[in-house]
């Protein structure tokens, strides 16, 4: 079995130490949202040493940040269907100036930032995968590196991505915490803003003059089914503001909301339901011949479902890999969006895959090398399944 002699070896090629070198660099390199030009910069460095084509597209001036997107072309030597491998190269605040500790095995900031594993352990990973398969000139398929920019700013760097530099119609995006599971259903969203416009009048002089927006934006919230409406759909207002003063009748409030569900009917359903309930509920409150209150709904598509079948090749691929590595592969539902949802938007089926970053978000973010290591196993193996063809068994 040259096959299985292959993979046993591959496993063994993993070099933790620069795993972990290059995942403490990155990490070092500032990039929060919109300031990924630096990062961006030593990526292509390293990915055109390893053989690869990079360009950028031009996300970065759409989305008022310093870069774009980047997209690493490596040719392959097998015949076989390309794989996109992502991840993002954007983190939240506070991102700046990160001092890493390694202790007991496990990376953290020293607390005052953020570390930036959420998306760096991704970044440090492919690097880590496409480097052996070079050392080792092992078998590899024509793979498409995805780095975005401004994920953690609402996909930003995803939504306007030039998919025309992309042939790959599945792949991986690394950016979940377990490396067991594969995330392959997470929801839709809209966005639902309302403004309501009343009229203003003294509050204690002549307040009858006047049409309360507050007052008539309850009314309608009072009419709405909010939270978790069933186990697949979900709807939230979030933020709410207007008025000026305690003694005048307010004339404008606005209210700003999102609903989700992991069936495109179902969130057009609440959707109309939202906008209808607050149209209907001015048209109550009117009196004859007044034309407040009134209400602007203004609704937009946050990000499409993702939804892939459990015997799609990019489920397949990855479940059969995690058994050559003698564990378990589970499929996932996420409540949140990734970048994922927009690739599945535009016909790429990622599943969304972990490194074992924990915490994120917080100054306790934490990785373990061992995790990152799991995770490079798992990446190269899927590679080299799929480069040989044992794809789909
Ligand atoms: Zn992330």
């Amino acid at each position: 079995m040259v096959l299985v002699d292959l993979m046993y070896k591959g496993w063994d090629m993993i070099d933790e130490e620069r795993l972990g070198q290059r995942f403490s660099a990155l990490v070092q390199i500032d990039s929060e949202s919109g300031s990924e030009a630096l990062i961006a910069k030593v990526l292509e460095k390293e990915l055109v040493a390893l053989g690869a084509t990079v360009v950028f597209d031009d996300a970065g001036a759409k989305v008022n940040g310093d870069c774009g997107n980047l997209v690493a072309t490596f040719k392959g030597n097998t015949d076989v269907a390309p794989v996109m491998l992502s991840g993002h190269m954007d983190t939240v605040v506070p991102g700046k100036g990160v001092k890493v500790l390694f202790e007991d095995g496990v990376f953290r900031s020293d607390g005052t930032t953020i570390l930036g594993s959420d998306d760096k352990s991704a970044l440090a990973i492919i690097l880590e995968v496409m480097q052996i398969i070079k050392e080792n000139n092992l078998p590899c398929p024509p793979v498409e590196v995805v780095m975005t920019v401004g994920e953690e700013q609402g996909l930003l760097g995803a939504k306007n991505l030039d998919f025309s530099l992309l042939k790959s119609k599945f792949g991986y995006i690394l950016d979940a915490v377990d490396t067991e599971g594969i995330v392959n259903r997470a929801p839709a969203a809209n966005k639902i803003s309302a403004k309501i416009y009343g009229r203003a009048a003294h509050a204690g002089g002549t307040p009858e003059n006047g049409v309360s927006a507050i007052y008539a934006a309850s009314c309608a919230i009072a009419k709405l089914e909010l939270g978790r409406l069933d186990e697949e759909t979900t709807c939230n207002f979030g933020i709410i503001s207007g008025g000026a003063a305690t003694n005048i009748v307010p004339e404008y409030v606005e209210i700003h909301g999102e609903a989700r569900s992991h069936d495109p009917a179902k969130l057009e359903q609440v959707t109309h339901t939202i906008v209808s309930t607050f149209e209907n509920t001015m048209a109550e409150l009117q009196t004859e011949g007044d034309s407040v209150p009134r209400v602007d709904m203004i609704v937009r598509n946050d990000f499409p479902n993702t939804s892939i079948p459990e015997d799609h090749e990019v489920i397949k691929l990855a479940r059969k890999a995690a058994a050559n590595l003698g564990r378990d592969m589970a499929c996932k539902t996420s409540g949140g969006a990734a970048d994922a949802n927009v690739f599945f938007g535009k016909g790429i089926a990622a599943g969304v895959i972990g490194t074992g970053m924990t915490d994120v978000h917080t100054l306790k973010e934490s990785i373990a090398l061992k995790d990152m290591v799991s995770c490079t196993q798992l990446v190269l193996e899927i590679l080299q399944i799929h480069a040989t063809g044992e794809a789909a068994l």
